[in-house]
């Protein structure tokens, strides 16, 4: 008999959280210390979403989506989660740039930066300090019709190589682009500069290792491979979820799966006004994903010269289509030490690429597997540049694609973040269209990112907190 993931679940609920990515996991857990009922439910066999990792024969772990993060973390899972995750949070200080129009070795923080337009971009002074003093200063609600090709054109005109330095990493940090707004640039390039970019001691299996014990801690009911089919919805409020032959009742549902199908497939259209429905029609998913992840010989020890990160590029320019074409010519390298993961005797390099996955949708199984063979042998060719043995040293190669994304999380399109710009405001509004129907998952560029996701699932969590101490119907907290 298959077994029954959903055996432990009861029938009622206060909240329901559908999926454990790390905005559904910082919800769920939020509301289940503040003393209500939850149930979080998750179709992958694991949680952590697109925060996740694999193993491989030969003890081979990757990390897929752990390449660094603004210093925010640290107070953010402090609080929220607990002071043993916070603690684990160390800084990346190697970041490296190469492409055709400079080299050079940066700890990615605002003092550096400076030191570097000046000295090595021959920029005024005042004109930097004018720049970061802009970007810190947008929040949500400024203008939002100037875009980031503007902000950059009225700090640096003409400055190719600038915006390059200042953008490029933006762009494979959150998908966003020069004609985005700028705020949404503004705030995700402020956090990591106010300090550097960091990352967590251990690995994501040990983080959300961690997380689990707190969920559990915190009261939750978690339930894997429990793929929710519909939010039920009756006359204009949430009353639970269809999750395979069970129909389990909630006050409140958080959905943690992609803003346009929780709305279109999983709540339906019919249930929103039509003026609503056309805002989330025009929603536009951020781009995905190619991933090549490689595992030196046990015992080899990289050179920690190569740096944590390398933004590599062989474009003679900086332009969003080039970073998103199948004819990759930027890669993002992130190298792990045995330093970041106590224990072990290797070192890992994952390459990323932004990626468009109508490039990769409808390929023939055939032609997928060979594009796939080619990414891994173009990116190794790559990686030869800086670490020019690294086909003798490498005993495990794979790659991942925008169809792998998908696979995984069940984003449309394998979106790696969320939506754009205009998908937050879409989030946001749910509860007014459907009573006690929230959303909690990377949109908007500014809330994706572990950083973004982590803090809109306490932003949401509050939400339901509030909603439901209104609601007459909701039972007396536990304690
Ligand atoms: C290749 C790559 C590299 C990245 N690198 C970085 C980085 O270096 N730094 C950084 O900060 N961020 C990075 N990110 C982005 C970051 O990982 C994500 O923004 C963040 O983890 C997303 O969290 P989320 O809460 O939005 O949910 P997601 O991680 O998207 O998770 C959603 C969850 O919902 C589940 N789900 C969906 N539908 C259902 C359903 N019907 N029933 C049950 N469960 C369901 C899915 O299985 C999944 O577990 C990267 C992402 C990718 C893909």
């Amino acid at each position: 008999m298959p077994k029954d993931f959903l055996k432990h679940a009861k029938d009622e609920y206060d909240v329901i959280v559908i999926g454990s990515g790390l905005a559904g996991l910082t919800a769920a857990n939020m509301l289940g210390r503040g003393g209500l009922s939850v149930l979080l439910l998750e179709q992958h066999y694991k949680l952590g979403g697109m925060a996740t990792w694999f193993r491989r024969s030969g003890g081979h772990i990757f990390d897929v989506s752990l390449h660094g993060f603004p210093v925010g973390m640290i107070k953010s899972c402090r609080r929220y989660w607990n002071s043993e995750i916070a603690d684990s949070i160390v800084q990346l200080k190697g970041i490296r740039f190469d492409n055709p129009m400079f080299s050079l070795t940066t700890t990615f923080n605002r003092e550096d930066f400076t030191r570097l337009l000046t000295g090595q971009f021959n920029v005024p002074a005042e004109n930097i300090a004018a720049f970061f003093d802009a970007a810190r200063a947008m929040n949500f609600y400024d203008d939002q019709r100037t875009t980031t090709g503007e902000l950059f054109e009225k700090h640096f005109p003409g400055r190719e190589d600038v915006i390059r330095l200042l953008m490029e990493p933006i762009t494979y940090a959150n998908g966003s682009t020069l004609e985005d707004p700028a705020v949404s640039y503004g705030i995700v390039f402020s956090n990591f500069m106010s300090k550097g970019v960091y990352t967590f001691v251990g690995g994501t299996d040990r983080l959300i290792g961690l997380m689990t014990g707190e969920l559990e801690r915190s009261g939750v009911d978690v339930c894997i491979r429990s793929d929710v089919e519909k939010i039920i919805v009756q006359r204009g409020r949430v009353r639970g979820v269809q999750v395979g032959s069970r129909t389990i009742k909630a006050r409140a549902v958080v959905s943690n799966s992609n803003l346009v199908t929780t709305i279109f497939q999983l709540v339906g259209e019919e249930h929103f006004d039509r003026d609503f429905i056309d805002e989330a029609r025009a929603v536009r998913l951020n781009n995905s994903s190619c991933q090549v992840y490689m595992a030196f010989k046990p015992g080899v020890m990289i050179d920690e010269s190569q740096g944590d990160l390398l933004f590599s590029s062989t474009a003679p320019l900086f332009r969003t289509e080039a970073l998103l074409s199948r004819d990759i010519t930027s890669r993002t390298f992130s190298f792990y030490y045995p330093r970041t993961r106590p224990g072990t005797d290797r070192c890992m390099v994952v390459s990323s690429t932004n990626a468009r996955h109508e490039d990769w949708a409808d390929l023939p199984e055939e032609e997928y597997e060979a594009s796939k063979r080619d990414l891994v042998k173009t990116t190794l060719d790559a990686l030869e540049k800086y670490i020019p043995n690294a086909r003798e040293i490498i005993v495990h190669a794979e790659a991942s694609t925008p169809r792998t994304f998908q696979h995984y999380t069940r984003h449309a399109q394998g979106a790696s973040f969320g939506t754009k710009f205009e998908g937050l405001a879409v989030s946001r509004a749910l509860p007014q269209q459907i009573t006690g129907l929230l959303h909690a998952g990377s949109v908007g560029i500014i809330m994706s990112g572990w950083l973004g996701a982590i803090n809109y699932g306490v932003i949401v969590a509050n939400d339901v907190e509030s909603l439901l101490m209104k609601d007459e119907l909701c039972p007396a907290k536990k304690s």
